[in-house]
């Protein structure tokens, strides 16, 4: 972190975590989070041609990442929660379980997933946690570019923390946006990884995509059932009523069926020939999604806990979806982005 940067953050008592008295194991972890915050922050400022964005993370033990602007600086940060739970919830034993009961419904997908498995190149955990950190990165840095597209003066917060907080339309038309976009940029790095694993199989990147939008779906329903910020196990899951225009962001139930709209689109848009449909999204990310809940929730009847708050209020949910999406279309700062062909 440059020494400029630290000093803005204490001087605003933004609460930077002071790791000098952590352990090796746990200051490894920042690092690595770190390293991959600061990396795409520098690869995507580059490419928007954007001013300097700070990466912190603070000292709240919550998992909880956010975007801010302070007198006209951005600032990216992620609690240091975030490392600690999502490390503990993206272990290799949890998805080495899941690669031994995984048969996919389509032949290639299996085999696919069997060939990844053996390659020393390629570790799931990894891959699941780093999916779900592309999605949050690129969450966070969408609310940054809606702040530039104020441009404005003002100072903004917006945090992930999904707490009961006062309705506001324009929060969750952002947070929608926000989603959509993120969404988008982890296929592409769905495509990244495939190019650098060198395999040529369509069976392998069907696994990798499904495999990716379970890690969202994974990370969306790990705050929905209140599990992402618990530590002893057994683990006790504690759902928030289905709602639509309330709170600062969209329920996860909605959140999740834009995920799988904005995954299949950015599929079909960019890769027809892999023939993917959302059906088939659909059934085989779920599929991933729920073997990770059966063995994280052992004591839960993991089928109707999802199929009672995944598909409980589908029409509802879609029908905000289009709300949102007919109104985003129309908010300032998101046209400024559209038109500017993101
Ligand atoms: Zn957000």
């Amino acid at each position: 972190m440059k020494e400029e940067d630290k000093i803005f953050i204490l001087e605003n008592n933004l609460g930077l975590l002071d790791t000098s008295y952590y352990e090796e194991d746990r200051i490894e972890i920042f690092n690595y989070f770190q390293r991959k915050f600061e990396t795409l922050i520098n690869f995507n400022s580059e490419i928007y041609n954007m001013n300097p964005i700070i990466f912190y993370i603070n000292d709240k033990l919550t998992c909880n990442a956010f975007a801010q602007r302070i007198d006209n600086r951005n600032i990216i940060g992620i609690n240091q929660g975030y490392p600690i739970m999502m490390s503990s919830k993206f272990t290799n034993k949890l998805f080495d379980d899941i690669i031994f009961t995984a048969f996919l419904n389509d032949k290639d997908v299996s085999d696919a997933f069997a060939d990844l498995y053996e390659s020393n190149d390629f570790q799931f955990s990894e891959y699941m946690l780093d999916c779900s950190i592309e999605f949050t990165f690129y969450h966070e840095f969408r609310h940054i570019r809606q702040f530039d597209a104020m441009h404005g003066k003002s100072n903004f917060l917006l945090s992930e923390n999904f707490s009961v907080q006062e309705f506001d339309f324009r929060k969750h038309i952002w947070e929608y946006d926000a989603d959509k976009s993120a969404a988008h940029q982890v296929v592409l790095f769905v495509l990244s990884v495939h190019r650098k694993l060198g395999y040529k199989s369509k069976g392998i990147l069907k696994c990798l995509l499904f495999s990716a939008l379970s890690s969202l779906i994974i990370t969306k329903y790990l705050f929905y059932f209140g599990l992402i910020n618990q530590i002893n196990k057994p683990y006790k899951i504690n759902i928030s009523n289905f709602y639509t225009k309330k709170n600062w962001h969209p329920h996860p139930e909605v959140s999740v069926h834009n995920l799988f709209d904005s995954f299949n689109l950015a599929i079909e848009d960019g890769l027809p020939h892999l023939d993917i449909n959302i059906q088939d999204l659909l059934i085989n990310s779920l599929y991933i999604a729920k073997l990770y809940f059966k063995i994280l929730l052992p004591n839960y009847d993991v089928e109707k806990l999802i199929s009672e708050n995944m598909f409980s209020h589908i029409d509802e949910a879609n029908q905000y979806n289009d709300l949102l999406h007919k109104y985003a279309l129309t908010d300032s700062a998101i046209k400024q982005l559209i038109n500017n062909i993101t």
